[in-house]
């Protein structure tokens, strides 16, 4: 009976089906790239040897990112050696123009021909571009606790990497130092794990016990997540004799100062003792948080998560791309992510934006909502509802003031037409009439 009911809806909604136009959109087959880290590099460089002229745009005055502070990946590689050639690779690459000291002011556009301007030191520059990969990623928390700030022997890991890649000889002559782990991650302001900082305290734990082996190492942790390969490293640090000791949030070390000594206090979490260790370095592994300032986000219409780190369109489908067509995203922008993992999926947002890249031109869907300015009322549900940006209000002409759906930008979903009161929206494909001839057959 249901299967009955299901062909007679079909047959009738069929019978009063309007053909539907695709819309021939051209391609601009240049790419910009937001952000000169490693992602962002990675994303130029793959573009451009594969024949793509590039933007590359980075709002500080040099290109690096946050690898500038790295010392070592997890796998003992130099950081700062790769990191010189491939900004090498990016400045000699002819298909590649970078644009330091510049920020975005405006976009325009959908995907295949937007048009960005760049405001940069010898003032605002128009740049037309096919695609956008969005790599502007993430910045390390400045914590407000364990007299950072107040003792010059209290550092973030990233300060501590920096001594580590300047040969500061400092690192040889302490006799110990402590790690104090989810700094400002894992708090009810912060609830994630930034991921990168078990490894990366694992990694130099072990420097400085490679650099002065008598020296006493302690990590006061909540938990260890070296994810994956990662865990040998945990277990490398426990051999070499890194001593590891646990603390709950409600009952966090406390960090003093006494005289010229630095001093840690915790509650040994197996004795139930209280510690007190004397340390000539504390190392806060700190937070990594995402730009204050959402601009990009608003400029491209890109959803943001409750942290602030974009979201991509789905984590196992699309993962380095955005709902939105011709955007795509990779590195640190999208959540805490070591280099490797940054590198990979720098990668896929290049290859995904070939997938358009490539071709000159698309067709967009036939199934787009539209308006009936004689109905609009110009109250603006539409535009607020609508997750692509589609709908706008015509600013001049005849229809001035009512309610535009741009069907490149339209994908179909029906948000708008549910919500207009004015019942102003068709949507092309599931017209009013043919929705109620169904609910006619299916009652008849
Ligand atoms: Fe016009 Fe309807 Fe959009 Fe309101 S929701 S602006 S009435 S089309
Ligand atoms: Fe936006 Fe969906 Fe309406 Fe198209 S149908 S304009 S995508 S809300």
């Amino acid at each position: 009976q249901k299967a009955k009911e299901l062909v007679r809806m079909g047959v009738s909604s069929v019978a009063l089906k309007q053909p539907l136009q695709e819309m021939e959109l051209q391609i601009d087959q240049k790419a910009l790239v937001i952000g000169g880290g490693i992602s962002g590099m990675t994303s130029a460089l793959s573009l451009a040897r594969q024949g793509y002229f590039t933007h590359l745009v980075e709002k500080s005055e040099v290109l690096g990112g946050q690898a500038r502070n790295l010392y070592r990946t997890w796998k003992g590689e130099d950081i700062q050696d790769n990191l010189a050639r491939m900004i090498r690779e990016v400045e000699q690459e002819e298909n590649i123009e970078v644009h330091l000291g510049s920020e975005i002011q405006d976009v325009e556009g959908f995907v295949g021909n937007f048009a960005t301007t760049l405001q940069g030191p010898s003032g605002e520059r128009h740049i037309e571009h096919g695609v956008v990969i969005m790599a502007s990623g993430a910045t390390e928390h400045k914590p407000a606790e364990y007299l950072y700030g107040e003792d010059s022997r209290v550092k973030t890991s990233q300060e501590v990497d920096r001594m580590m890649i300047e040969g500061d000889p400092y690192l040889e002559r302490i006799n110990s130092a402590v790690f104090i782990q989810c700094v400002g991650s894992r708090e009810p302001e912060r609830p994630y794990c930034s991921r990168l900082c078990c490894t990366h305290s694992m990694e130099s734990a072990l420097e400085i016990k490679r650099r002065k082996p008598e020296a006493n190492v302690y990590v006061l942790y909540r938990d260890i997540r070296t994810y994956g390969e990662k865990e040998a490293l945990y277990k490398e640090a426990r051999k070499q004799g890194v001593i590891f000791i646990r603390f709950d949030p409600e009952n966090k070390p406390q960090v003093t100062q006494e005289g010229d000594k630095l001093l840690v206090r915790i509650t040994d979490h197996i004795t139930g003792y209280p510690l007190e260790i004397e340390t000539d370095l504390v190392n806060l592994a700190s937070a990594i948080v995402p730009p204050e300032d959402d601009k990009l986000s608003r400029f491209f219409k890109l959803p943001v998560n409750n942290e602030g780190f974009f979201v991509e369109s789905h984590a196992k489908l699309g993962p380095s791309e955005f709902a939105m067509d011709g955007i795509f995203l990779c590195g640190l922008a999208h959540y805490p992510k070591p280099i490797d993992e940054s590198v990979a999926q720098g990668r896929a947002a290049a290859s995904r934006a070939i997938t358009l890249l490539a071709k000159e031109k698309i067709l967009s869907s036939g199934e787009v909502a539209e308006v009936s300015p004689r109905l609009c009322v110009s109250c603006g549900t539409c535009v607020e509802v609508c997750p692509y940006s589609a709908p706008q209000f015509l600013e001049e002409g005849p229809n001035a003031g009512k309610a535009y759906i741009n069907p490149a930008l339209c994908k179909g979903c029906g948000l708008c037409m549910a919500s207009c009161r004015s019942s102003a929206i068709t949507l092309r494909g599931f017209e009013e009439r043919q929705v109620y001839s169904m609910l006619k057959a299916l009652a008849s």
